[in-house]
């Protein structure tokens, strides 16, 4: 449909063109409605790149209503007669580009802009949305069958948006591969705290309300952004290597949690900067929630998000997201177990580093209690397809892959790759097929025969 809308609008282009004889730019056009991800076909949006998002959110937890303002700064990337923004539900109320109101209609997820004037291609502009209204968290098989997104807690809220949610609680181009920078402003009842990403820039109350304003600096995909509501003990300081750490722990979970989540969070972000490259972000740090309903936690950039599910395991595993996945993001969701695999090689690094277990026993215990017939193995991680795109296989069968490629190579070239990896697309967007490049050329080594077998082919690999 779009694409034929499109193609009509050029026909349009040439017939005027042609008419006026004139050697004019292209004639606006309207921007796609998706950035082409095969998973996600309606995610993202096209014609304009996102640059910074201000985010300035008011949540009451008694009534469930958000009201927000979303302004974004966006660069032109053709000449647009209008454009999309992501939102799901909510109601919008008013839009504003560069100050001037503008028309715009609903369709679906689809919030479609038309500003007065077209917008010339390598211009950057200002698009502001008024919205309000309760937020619907995500539900359906594809994170482990539990709802995420905007999740009401019994304090506040829970805001965890892999892959998809973001423009639940935001209009947004909502793909990883449009990354921004955010200010995040988050109004709430006096009492509570709101958590978001990046560095705290000021926190005051007035009237009845809580103001909080954060600042994430560095370009970070939208569904890693989080506005989490609620009642929390902070403690904040820097880890031994330095950097500003920043863990809120929810009164109710003080005594129940058997892991110090500060200790290990400072431990591994310091780890991990030894073995992955610098940490890519200001600050470090932990949102420890209440929230047993979801299954999940997330690798929420520069702070991931703990649901009542957290152990030692889990902080490794979000905090190597930091680099695999925050930092080095997916080109497209298929893509995602550069993000998975990745991090649960980490807990293999971990115990490895700890003394407990090497990573070729991790290797092992996985490849060996899983028989050939098992349906483990019909998963492709590397192209695991939308529904079950966090299947085990994503996550165990991409560790394995990466023992596999760490046993070819050797431990030089290993460990010379991974932090190679994270500099070479540090705040960018990486796929599989970057990924097999690079590791052929720090390891001078043709390894296509290897990431076929273990990401694309079905059936359990022979050793
Ligand atoms: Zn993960």
């Amino acid at each position: 449909m779009e694409l034929s809308r499109s193609a009509r609008w050029g026909a349009v282009a040439v017939a005027v063109a042609s008419f006026f004889v004139t050697a004019a730019a292209p004639a606006p056009a309207p921007g796609a409605p998706g950035i082409g991800d095969p998973y996600f076909p309606e995610l993202g949006n096209g014609g304009f790149d996102a640059r910074h998002y201000a985010l300035d959110i008011a949540y009451d937890p008694d009534t469930d209503r958000l009201d927000g303002r979303t302004t974004l700064t966006a660069r032109a990337t053709q000449n647009l007669s209008s454009f999309d923004l992501d939102l799901q539900g909510l109601d919008v109320t008013r839009v504003q580009v560069d100050g001037r109101r503008a028309a715009f209609t609903r369709d679906g997820d689809e919030l479609r802009v038309t500003p007065r004037d077209f917008l010339r291609k390598g211009r950057d502009f200002r698009v502001a949305v008024t919205y309000g209204g309760v937020p619907e968290p995500l539900s359906g098989p594809i994170v482990f069958g539990s709802e995420y997104g905007w999740m009401k807690t019994p304090d506040g809220v829970f805001v965890a948006c892999e892959p998809n949610a973001a423009s639940t609680w935001f209009p947004s181009s909502d793909h990883p591969s449009d990354k921004a920078t955010y200010d995040i402003r988050i109004k709430a009842p006096r009492g509570l705290t709101g958590v978001s990403n990046g560095r705290l820039v000021s926190t005051y109350d007035k009237g009845g309300s809580t103001y909080t304003h954060w600042r994430e600096s560095r370009p970070m995909a939208s569904y890693l952004a989080t506005a989490t509501i609620g009642k929390f003990d902070v403690r904040t300081g820097r880890t031994p290597g330095g950097t500003p750490i920043y863990v809120a722990i929810d009164p109710v979970l003080a005594d129940s949690n058997s892991v110090d989540v500060y200790a290990v969070t400072a431990a591994a972000t310091d780890y991990w900067s030894e073995l992955f490259g610098p940490y890519p972000f200001e600050e470090t740090g932990a949102i420890v929630d209440d929230m047993p309903e979801a299954g999940f936690s997330l690798e929420v950039q520069s702070k991931p998000a703990y649901s009542a599910v957290r152990s030692e395991t889990t902080i490794v595993h979000e905090l190597a997201h930091q680099w695999f996945g925050d930092s080095v993001s997916v080109a497209h969701w298929k893509d995602i177990w550069l993000n998975e695999g990745f991090a649960t090689y980490a807990q293999w690094l971990w115990s490895e580093h700890q003394g407990t277990r090497t990573a070729h026993d991790s290797f092992l215990a996985g490849y060996d209690s899983r028989p050939a017939g098992n349906a483990f193995w019909q998963t492709l991680p590397g192209d695991p397809q939308r529904d079950t795109m966090f299947a085990s296989a994503v996550y165990q069968r991409g560790a394995m892959t990466l023992q596999v490629l760490r046993e070819r190579i050797g431990d030089d070239a290993f460990f010379r790759l991974l932090p190679a990896w994270t500099k070479l697309h540090r705040y960018g967007n990486a796929d599989t097929a970057d990924f097999v490049r690079l590791a052929e050329k720090v390891s001078g080594q043709r390894l296509g025969d290897l990431f076929d077998t273990w990401l694309f082919t079905p059936g359990k690999p022979a050793l």
